[in-house]
Protein backbone atom coordinates (compact mmCIF):
# COMPACT_ATOMS: atom_id res chain seq x y z
CA UNK A 1 0.00 0.00 0.00
CA UNK A 2 1.16 3.82 -0.84
CA UNK A 3 0.54 5.71 2.27
CA UNK A 4 -0.09 9.39 2.71
CA UNK A 5 2.47 9.91 5.16
CA UNK A 6 1.86 12.80 8.21
CA UNK A 7 3.71 10.95 11.10
CA UNK A 8 6.37 14.17 10.39
CA UNK A 9 8.42 15.95 8.33
CA UNK A 10 11.53 13.58 9.55
CA UNK A 11 10.48 11.09 6.80
CA UNK A 12 11.42 13.27 3.87
CA UNK A 13 14.14 11.98 1.48
CA UNK A 14 17.05 13.21 0.38
CA UNK A 15 16.65 15.09 -2.80
CA UNK A 16 18.22 14.48 -6.12
CA UNK A 17 20.56 17.40 -5.90
CA UNK A 18 21.10 15.60 -2.21
CA UNK A 19 22.18 12.79 -3.79
CA UNK A 20 24.61 14.36 -6.98
CA UNK A 21 25.78 16.65 -4.08
CA UNK A 22 26.49 13.86 -2.09
CA UNK A 23 28.59 12.13 -4.79
CA UNK A 24 30.71 15.12 -5.44
CA UNK A 25 31.75 16.24 -1.87
CA UNK A 26 34.94 16.63 -1.10
CA UNK A 27 35.85 14.86 2.70
CA UNK A 28 38.38 14.09 4.73
CA UNK A 29 38.81 13.56 8.34
CA UNK A 30 36.24 15.83 10.19
CA UNK A 31 37.80 14.61 13.64
CA UNK A 32 41.14 16.40 12.24
CA UNK A 33 39.10 19.19 11.02
CA UNK A 34 40.12 18.18 7.92
CA UNK A 35 36.75 17.72 5.49
CA UNK A 36 36.19 20.48 3.54
CA UNK A 37 32.38 19.76 3.07
CA UNK A 38 31.88 19.81 7.04
CA UNK A 39 33.64 23.09 7.24
CA UNK A 40 31.47 24.56 4.79
CA UNK A 41 28.47 23.69 5.79
CA UNK A 42 29.31 24.57 9.51
CA UNK A 43 30.35 27.94 8.51
CA UNK A 44 27.32 28.56 6.19
CA UNK A 45 24.82 27.85 9.06
CA UNK A 46 26.65 30.26 11.23
CA UNK A 47 26.65 32.82 8.51
CA UNK A 48 23.23 32.32 8.08
CA UNK A 49 22.49 32.35 12.13
CA UNK A 50 24.79 35.20 12.41
CA UNK A 51 26.68 33.45 14.67
CA UNK A 52 30.54 33.39 14.44
CA UNK A 53 30.71 29.32 14.72
CA UNK A 54 28.85 25.66 14.03
CA UNK A 55 29.57 22.67 14.47
CA UNK A 56 27.45 19.64 12.96
CA UNK A 57 25.91 16.98 14.92
CA UNK A 58 24.21 14.06 14.42
CA UNK A 59 20.76 14.59 15.22
CA UNK A 60 18.75 17.60 16.98
CA UNK A 61 18.91 15.28 20.48
CA UNK A 62 22.90 15.81 20.27
CA UNK A 63 23.19 19.27 19.41
CA UNK A 64 20.42 20.12 22.33
CA UNK A 65 22.55 17.96 24.43
CA UNK A 66 25.97 19.09 23.47
CA UNK A 67 24.71 22.55 24.28
CA UNK A 68 23.38 21.01 27.63
CA UNK A 69 26.61 20.09 28.36
CA UNK A 70 28.45 22.89 27.30
CA UNK A 71 26.37 25.50 29.00
CA UNK A 72 26.34 24.40 32.40
CA UNK A 73 27.57 22.30 35.60
CA UNK A 74 26.82 19.59 37.78
CA UNK A 75 23.72 20.49 40.05
CA UNK A 76 22.39 23.16 38.07
CA UNK A 77 19.00 23.97 36.68
CA UNK A 78 18.01 24.59 33.48
CA UNK A 79 14.66 26.41 32.87
CA UNK A 80 12.25 25.02 30.19
CA UNK A 81 8.64 24.66 29.17
CA UNK A 82 6.84 21.71 30.39
CA UNK A 83 6.06 20.30 27.59
CA UNK A 84 9.63 21.01 25.55
CA UNK A 85 11.25 18.27 23.30
CA UNK A 86 14.13 18.40 25.12
CA UNK A 87 12.68 17.62 28.81
CA UNK A 88 9.87 15.54 27.25
CA UNK A 89 11.31 13.49 24.41
CA UNK A 90 15.01 13.55 25.05
CA UNK A 91 15.19 10.20 27.10
CA UNK A 92 16.26 12.38 30.57
CA UNK A 93 19.37 13.17 28.76
CA UNK A 94 20.21 16.59 30.45
CA UNK A 95 19.89 14.66 33.83
CA UNK A 96 21.76 12.08 32.85
CA UNK A 97 24.28 13.43 30.90
CA UNK A 98 24.90 16.85 32.09
CA UNK A 99 23.79 16.37 36.02
CA UNK A 100 21.24 19.38 35.93
CA UNK A 101 17.35 19.09 36.89
CA UNK A 102 15.10 20.71 34.12
CA UNK A 103 12.48 23.42 35.82
CA UNK A 104 9.83 22.79 33.68
CA UNK A 105 7.39 26.34 33.40
CA UNK A 106 3.99 26.37 32.00
CA UNK A 107 3.46 28.04 28.79
CA UNK A 108 0.46 29.46 25.91
CA UNK A 109 0.86 26.90 23.46
CA UNK A 110 4.18 26.50 23.88
CA UNK A 111 5.53 30.04 24.54
CA UNK A 112 7.26 31.11 27.82
CA UNK A 113 7.06 34.55 28.98
CA UNK A 114 9.33 36.52 30.21
CA UNK A 115 7.59 37.19 33.25
CA UNK A 116 7.21 32.99 33.79
CA UNK A 117 10.48 32.41 33.51
CA UNK A 118 11.80 35.57 35.78
CA UNK A 119 9.66 34.04 38.86
CA UNK A 120 11.45 30.55 38.47
CA UNK A 121 14.91 32.04 38.52
CA UNK A 122 16.95 31.14 41.85
CA UNK A 123 18.04 33.29 44.18
CA UNK A 124 21.71 32.76 45.43
CA UNK A 125 20.74 30.74 47.95
CA UNK A 126 22.95 27.78 49.74
CA UNK A 127 19.84 25.67 49.54
CA UNK A 128 18.99 25.88 45.82
CA UNK A 129 20.46 25.25 42.87
CA UNK A 130 22.05 27.71 40.20
CA UNK A 131 19.37 28.64 37.43
CA UNK A 132 22.19 27.79 34.52
CA UNK A 133 20.26 27.92 31.08
CA UNK A 134 16.95 29.28 29.80
CA UNK A 135 16.32 26.59 27.25
CA UNK A 136 13.18 27.69 24.50
CA UNK A 137 11.89 25.60 21.66
CA UNK A 138 10.85 27.47 18.18
CA UNK A 139 8.80 26.08 16.52
CA UNK A 140 7.21 24.50 19.42
CA UNK A 141 6.69 20.65 18.42
CA UNK A 142 3.40 19.61 21.12
CA UNK A 143 1.92 22.96 21.10
CA UNK A 144 1.57 22.23 17.45
CA UNK A 145 4.32 24.25 15.60
CA UNK A 146 3.55 27.62 16.96
CA UNK A 147 6.17 30.69 17.00
CA UNK A 148 8.21 32.43 19.28
CA UNK A 149 6.45 36.58 18.62
CA UNK A 150 10.26 38.56 18.09
CA UNK A 151 8.95 40.77 20.82
CA UNK A 152 8.65 38.04 23.64
CA UNK A 153 12.61 36.60 22.48
CA UNK A 154 14.01 40.45 22.95
CA UNK A 155 12.30 40.70 26.52
CA UNK A 156 13.41 36.90 27.46
CA UNK A 157 17.15 37.78 25.91
CA UNK A 158 16.73 41.23 28.25
CA UNK A 159 16.03 39.40 31.28
CA UNK A 160 18.65 36.86 30.32
CA UNK A 161 21.32 39.64 30.20
CA UNK A 162 19.96 40.95 33.32
CA UNK A 163 20.44 37.43 35.25
CA UNK A 164 23.50 36.66 32.94
CA UNK A 165 21.94 33.51 32.10
CA UNK A 166 22.74 32.05 28.32
CA UNK A 167 19.44 30.73 26.13
CA UNK A 168 19.45 28.28 23.76
CA UNK A 169 17.02 27.57 21.33
CA UNK A 170 15.81 24.14 20.22
CA UNK A 171 15.32 25.02 16.95
CA UNK A 172 14.92 21.95 15.48
CA UNK A 173 11.93 23.67 12.70
CA UNK A 174 13.59 27.15 13.21
CA UNK A 175 13.62 27.68 9.26
CA UNK A 176 9.82 27.10 9.26
CA UNK A 177 9.18 30.16 12.13
CA UNK A 178 11.42 32.60 10.31
CA UNK A 179 9.53 31.58 7.23
CA UNK A 180 6.58 32.14 8.97
CA UNK A 181 7.23 35.22 10.27
CA UNK A 182 8.78 36.31 6.94
CA UNK A 183 11.94 37.18 8.86
CA UNK A 184 15.57 35.37 8.16
CA UNK A 185 16.21 33.30 10.54
CA UNK A 186 19.19 35.41 12.15
CA UNK A 187 16.74 37.53 13.64
CA UNK A 188 15.36 34.94 15.67
CA UNK A 189 18.77 33.60 16.23
CA UNK A 190 19.72 37.16 17.71
CA UNK A 191 18.39 36.18 20.77
CA UNK A 192 20.05 33.29 21.60
CA UNK A 193 23.72 32.42 22.77
CA UNK A 194 23.18 29.12 20.81
CA UNK A 195 20.90 27.70 18.51
CA UNK A 196 20.10 24.23 17.02
CA UNK A 197 18.55 23.43 14.02
CA UNK A 198 17.91 20.14 12.00
CA UNK A 199 18.29 19.98 8.52
CA UNK A 200 16.59 16.54 8.60
CA UNK A 201 12.96 17.70 9.16
CA UNK A 202 11.84 20.18 6.44
CA UNK A 203 14.88 20.77 4.99
CA UNK A 204 14.81 16.98 3.40
CA UNK A 205 18.42 16.10 4.35
CA UNK A 206 19.05 12.82 5.45
CA UNK A 207 20.68 13.38 8.56
CA UNK A 208 22.25 15.90 11.00
CA UNK A 209 21.54 19.19 12.81
CA UNK A 210 23.79 22.57 13.36
CA UNK A 211 24.73 23.76 16.73
CA UNK A 212 25.59 27.64 16.62
CA UNK A 213 27.07 29.71 18.98
CA UNK A 214 30.18 32.11 19.58
CA UNK A 215 33.67 30.40 18.65
CA UNK A 216 34.28 29.94 22.42
CA UNK A 217 31.17 28.17 23.18
CA UNK A 218 31.05 25.74 19.98
CA UNK A 219 34.95 24.89 20.45
CA UNK A 220 33.54 23.08 24.08
CA UNK A 221 30.72 21.59 22.26
CA UNK A 222 32.83 20.46 19.92
CA UNK A 223 34.57 18.11 22.95
CA UNK A 224 31.58 17.08 24.25
CA UNK A 225 30.52 15.83 20.44
CA UNK A 226 33.35 13.53 20.61
CA UNK A 227 32.80 12.54 24.46
CA UNK A 228 29.29 11.26 22.76
CA UNK A 229 31.04 9.76 20.13
CA UNK A 230 29.41 12.22 17.69
CA UNK A 231 33.56 12.88 15.73
CA UNK A 232 32.17 11.61 12.16
CA UNK A 233 35.45 11.64 10.09
CA UNK A 234 34.53 11.95 6.58
CA UNK A 235 31.24 13.06 7.43
CA UNK A 236 31.14 15.44 4.55
CA UNK A 237 29.08 12.93 2.14
CA UNK A 238 26.24 13.55 4.80
CA UNK A 239 27.13 17.15 5.08
CA UNK A 240 26.54 18.27 1.69
CA UNK A 241 22.89 17.28 1.54
CA UNK A 242 22.68 19.64 4.82
CA UNK A 243 24.30 22.48 2.03
CA UNK A 244 21.70 21.84 -0.43
CA UNK A 245 18.49 21.72 2.37
CA UNK A 246 20.31 25.21 3.76
CA UNK A 247 20.51 27.15 -0.05
CA UNK A 248 17.47 25.38 -1.56
CA UNK A 249 15.01 24.36 0.56
CA UNK A 250 14.15 27.34 2.91
CA UNK A 251 11.87 28.94 0.90
CA UNK A 252 9.56 26.51 -0.24
CA UNK A 253 8.60 25.26 3.25
CA UNK A 254 5.82 28.34 2.76
CA UNK A 255 4.39 25.62 0.61
CA UNK A 256 4.37 23.11 3.76
CA UNK A 257 2.31 25.92 5.43
CA UNK A 258 -0.20 26.23 3.07
CA UNK A 259 -1.14 22.86 3.03
CA UNK A 260 -0.91 22.54 6.88
CA UNK A 261 -3.20 25.33 7.17
CA UNK A 262 -5.57 23.78 4.60
CA UNK A 263 -5.76 20.54 5.89
CA UNK A 264 -6.16 22.48 9.49
CA UNK A 265 -9.35 24.41 7.90
CA UNK A 266 -11.15 21.15 5.98
CA UNK A 267 -10.13 19.37 9.40
CA UNK A 268 -12.75 22.32 11.36
CA UNK A 269 -14.89 22.31 8.66
CA UNK A 270 -15.48 18.38 9.35
CA UNK A 271 -16.75 18.98 13.18
CA UNK A 272 -12.95 17.89 14.82
CA UNK A 273 -11.73 19.98 17.36
CA UNK A 274 -8.82 21.99 16.62
CA UNK A 275 -7.28 25.11 17.52
CA UNK A 276 -6.49 27.03 14.33
CA UNK A 277 -4.09 29.80 16.07
CA UNK A 278 -2.02 27.08 16.94
CA UNK A 279 -1.67 26.32 13.22
CA UNK A 280 1.53 28.85 11.91
CA UNK A 281 3.82 26.43 10.16
CA UNK A 282 4.35 22.61 9.32
CA UNK A 283 2.19 21.28 12.02
CA UNK A 284 -1.96 20.01 12.28
CA UNK A 285 -2.99 18.34 16.50
CA UNK A 286 -6.69 18.17 17.23
CA UNK A 287 -8.42 16.41 19.11
CA UNK A 288 -10.34 13.19 17.90
CA UNK A 289 -12.77 12.62 21.42
CA UNK A 290 -15.84 13.59 19.41
CA UNK A 291 -15.46 10.36 17.57
CA UNK A 292 -15.38 8.77 20.41
CA UNK A 293 -11.85 7.06 19.39
CA UNK A 294 -8.99 7.55 21.33
CA UNK A 295 -5.89 9.00 19.26
CA UNK A 296 -4.34 5.14 18.89
CA UNK A 297 -7.46 4.01 17.40
CA UNK A 298 -8.00 6.83 15.46
CA UNK A 299 -4.74 6.80 14.11
CA UNK A 300 -4.67 2.50 13.24
CA UNK A 301 -8.17 3.68 11.24
CA UNK A 302 -6.11 5.81 9.44
CA UNK A 303 -3.57 3.48 8.59
CA UNK A 304 -5.65 1.26 6.80
CA UNK A 305 -7.42 3.74 4.55
CA UNK A 306 -3.94 4.79 3.74
CA UNK A 307 -2.90 7.58 5.60
CA UNK A 308 -0.42 8.28 8.73
CA UNK A 309 -0.19 10.45 11.29
CA UNK A 310 0.46 10.53 14.92
CA UNK A 311 -1.14 9.58 18.48
CA UNK A 312 0.51 12.71 20.70
CA UNK A 313 -2.10 12.79 23.69
CA UNK A 314 -4.88 10.17 24.85
CA UNK A 315 -7.51 12.00 21.96
CA UNK A 316 -4.60 14.37 20.03
CA UNK A 317 -3.27 13.33 16.65
CA UNK A 318 -0.90 14.74 14.68
CA UNK A 319 -0.18 15.40 11.23
CA UNK A 320 2.85 17.16 9.79
CA UNK A 321 3.60 18.84 5.97
CA UNK A 322 6.75 18.18 4.27
CA UNK A 323 8.06 17.94 0.83
CA UNK A 324 6.49 15.47 -1.47
CA UNK A 325 2.85 16.06 0.73
CA UNK A 326 1.10 17.95 -2.39
CA UNK A 327 -2.35 19.96 -2.32
CA UNK A 328 -3.72 16.80 -4.36
CA UNK A 329 -2.79 14.55 -1.10
CA UNK A 330 -4.09 16.86 1.60
CA UNK A 331 -7.48 16.76 -0.54
CA UNK A 332 -7.34 12.52 -0.61
CA UNK A 333 -6.36 13.01 3.42
CA UNK A 334 -9.55 15.05 4.00
CA UNK A 335 -11.64 12.87 2.04
CA UNK A 336 -10.65 9.83 4.27
CA UNK A 337 -10.84 11.62 7.40
CA UNK A 338 -15.05 12.02 6.71
CA UNK A 339 -14.97 8.97 5.59
CA UNK A 340 -13.38 7.63 8.58
CA UNK A 341 -15.99 5.00 10.04
CA UNK A 342 -16.72 5.96 13.29
CA UNK A 343 -16.80 3.69 16.41
CA UNK A 344 -19.40 1.09 16.57
C1 LIG B 1 12.85 16.62 16.17
C2 LIG B 1 13.14 17.53 17.29
C3 LIG B 1 14.34 17.44 18.00
C4 LIG B 1 15.32 16.29 17.85
O1 LIG B 1 15.82 16.05 16.62
P1 LIG B 1 16.36 14.58 16.25
O2 LIG B 1 17.19 14.86 15.06
O3 LIG B 1 15.14 13.76 15.99
O4 LIG B 1 17.15 14.08 17.41
C5 LIG B 1 14.60 18.39 18.97
N1 LIG B 1 13.73 19.36 19.23
C6 LIG B 1 12.56 19.47 18.59
C7 LIG B 1 11.65 20.62 18.91
C8 LIG B 1 12.21 18.56 17.60
O5 LIG B 1 11.04 18.67 16.98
Amino acid sequence: MEYIDLRSDTVTKPTNEMREAMLRAEVGDDVYGEDPTVIELEKLGARMTGKAAGLFVASGTMGNQVAVLSHTQRGDEVICEAESHIYYYEVAGMSVLSGVQARTLPSVKGVLSAETIEAAIRPLDVHQPRSALICLEDTHNRAGGTCYPLETLAAIRKLADRCKIPVHIDGARLFNAAVAQGVKVDKIAQYADSVQFCLSKGLCAPVGSLLVGSEEFIAKARRYRKMLGGGMRQAGVIAATGIVGLQSMVERLAEDHANAKLLANELATSGFAIDLSTVQTNIVIFDVSRTGLKAADFVARLKKAGVLAGAVGEYRVRMVTHHGITAAEIAKVVDVLQHLPKKG
